[in-house]
């Protein structure tokens, strides 16, 4: 674990001041939320395994063009990153009704949609992460109409490309969350795929069995939670030595 002072610790990531300048340390840590923070818990291993699946994402991302401030995994729990300015909107894609789709629309869980839908979420803990309209985004200001065109566009084409990486393991992309940064160079600001992509912020069934490869199992008390983090790393290709999680595992809380 590093020793710099960190800068901002959200539910399952510390971030910390980079080694170079205009980069920031991605820490990923056990800890899982769900529901707003009211449901807390910690799985076992998950921050390494995430820290393996996003660093897999996003070179993956970054070879089709998708730039991203991933810059290079540092440890078992550490990436570094380019430092950003996060556009505060949460860009949610569903290809298959689930979770708060389902609920809000009462429809049923697993149908899939004729076409992918993105939907924005206002990035506000104390207000629950409300829906909104790309009529907000512009009006408030969160980002700008050439910035929102090409969000929407580099969110359909990670969708695409993610949909045919996943089925080529044996998975369903049910809906995914991504969040966009600006890496600013003077006057101009790069858009770039910030966050993380790992089972955490996405929905992953098996293409045979449908069973639930992601936090869902957590959110909704299913068990086998750590194993099917683990599943997917295993799948990907990214699944570290288990000794070498189980070292780690021992000081994750520290
Ligand atoms: P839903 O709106 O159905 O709860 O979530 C849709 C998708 O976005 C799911 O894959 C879920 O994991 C992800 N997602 C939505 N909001 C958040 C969030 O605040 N944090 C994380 N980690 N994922 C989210």
């Amino acid at each position: 674990m590093s020793r710099k002072q960190p800068i901002y610790e959200g539910k399952a990531k510390v971030l910390y001041e980079g080694t170079e300048p205009g980069t920031i340390i991605q820490y990923f840590k056990d800890d899982a939320t769900a529901f707003n923070a009211q449901k807390r818990g910690t799985i076992a291993g998950k921050g390494v395994l995430n820290n393996m699946i996003t660093e897999f994402v996003m070179t993956r991302l970054a070879e089709i063009g998708i730039p991203t401030h991933f810059i290079r995994r540092l440890n078992m729990r550490e990436q570094l990153c380019k430092k950003c300015e996060i556009v505060p909107i949460e860009v949610v894609v569903r290809n298959i009704v689930a979770g708060s789709m389902a609920k809000r629309l009462g429809l049923e869980e697993g149908e899939r949609l004729p076409r992918p839908i993105v939907e924005f979420y206002y990035k506000d803990d104390a207000l629950g992460d409300p829906l909104v309209s790309d009529e907000h985004i512009l009006a408030l200001g969160w980002a700008s109409p050439d910035e929102l065109e090409e969000i929407v566009g580099m969110t359909l084409r990670v969708n695409d490309y993610l949909c045919g990486l996943m089925r080529g393991i044996g998975i369903k992309l049910v809906d995914f969350k991504l969040e966009f940064g600006r890496v600013w160079e003077g006057d101009f600001a790069q858009l770039v795929l910030a966050d993380e992509f790992s089972p955490d912020n996405c929905r992953l069934w098996d293409a045979v069995t449908n069973e639930k490869m992601d936090k869902d199992r957590f959110r909704r008390d299913l068990g086998g939670v750590e194993e099917a983090y683990q599943e997917v790393a295993r799948r990907l290709g990214v699944l570290p030595e288990s000794a070498e999680i189980e070292s780690l595992n021992k000081d994750a809380t520290k």
